[in-house]
């Protein structure tokens, strides 16, 4: 799977990188950047939380 981030929509308040730390982190441009987009089936319950938490809907997984 793979992590998506929609900049367009991101808020940068983070509530993501708190939920995911090794996966999101704070970019320079007040968005998030992905840290590492190739999700392992170790990481997706992680990046799966990240998703959900996300306010805006600007985070999501696809195939
Ligand atoms: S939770 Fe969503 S809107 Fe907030 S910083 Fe993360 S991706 Fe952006």
């Amino acid at each position: 799977m793979k992590l998506v981030l929609n900049e367009a929509t991101c808020d940068g308040h983070g509530q993501c990188v708190g939920a995911a730390p090794e996966l999101l982190a704070f970019g320079s441009n007040g968005k998030v950047k992905i840290l590492k987009a190739e999700i392992d089936d170790s990481e997706l319950e992680e990046a799966q939380d990240a998703c959900d938490l996300c306010p805006t809907q600007s985070l999501s997984l696809q195939p």
